[in-house]
């Protein structure tokens, strides 16, 4: 299909695809594949140019199916498990999502694509900026980055439909089960630095927090106050 535009994810490198480079039909398909069915979330998914936050490697490794480094030391989760938690986490659009651990941001393109307003966080002010520049270029004007610690979660904006912990620690912080609405839904991986953690969803209802555990997987550890340097 060299030549439709649309079919291609990002803009064209040099002119012309070379064999090898991922369309957005082949994208939305790997995730497919992997078992990812909702509509709304594989069409976030296609929607968002991956490349443009990992720009110090290559369109291809951009869309391949793992994690990548980002600026200060940090990493972008792979495409699959970003599918994975925003499925999991039922985001509809009148929802009021908190993100904690910002990052490049992409995982915040792909959330203010469902949901009614994004408020994402991270302790790097670097990381901060470098994402709200990227999300203002893609005219996603439904999110609203700060730097800020995510332990103590964004009480001014408070309560949230649903909360997304894009870093680990052994346990979810209290905070953050404050500041969920009633009915609303929380993922995080919980565990070790380093070692096996394991992606929670919790709901809070009215009798407390019902909790299931979906699978194992290895993210940053979610590290308490603001970074100091960068
Ligand atoms: N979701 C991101 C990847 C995040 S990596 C993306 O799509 O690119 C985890 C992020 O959590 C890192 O950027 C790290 O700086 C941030 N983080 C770690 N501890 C934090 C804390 N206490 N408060 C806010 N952010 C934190």
């Amino acid at each position: 299909m060299q030549g439709e535009d649309d079919d291609w994810i990002g803009p064209w490198e040099g002119g012309a695809a070379g064999p090898g480079q991922v369309t957005r039909a082949e994208f939305v398909l790997m995730l497919r594949r992997q078992g990812i069915r909702d509509r709304r979330v594989l069409a976030a998914m296609e929607q968002v140019p991956r490349e443009i936050f990992v720009a110090s490697v290559g369109r291809r490794e951009a869309y391949a199916d793992h994690a990548l480094p980002i600026e200060c030391g940090q990493t972008i989760s792979q495409p699959y498990v970003v599918a994975f938690m925003t499925e999991a986490l039922d985001v509809a659009p009148e929802h009021r999502v908190l993100e904690v651990g910002t990052g490049s941001g992409y995982q915040t393109a792909v959330l203010a694509h469902l949901a009614g307003h994004v408020f994402s966080l991270d302790r790097y002010r670097t990381l901060v900026e470098g994402a709200a520049e990227r999300l203002a270029t893609l005219k996603l004007d439904n999110v609203t980055v700060k730097a800020g610690d995510g332990f103590l979660g964004w009480p001014q904006e408070a309560p949230f439909d649903r909360i997304m912990v894009t870093a680990a620690f052994p346990e979810v912080p209290q905070a953050l089960k404050e500041q969920l609405a009633e009915g609303g839904r929380l993922i995080m991986p919980v565990g070790p630095e380093g070692g096996v953690q394991e992606l929670r969803l919790l709901e809070k209802t009215p009798e407390g927090f019902a909790e299931r555990r979906l699978m194992a997987v290895r993210f940053v550890p979610l590290v308490p106050g603001m970074a100091r340097a960068l």
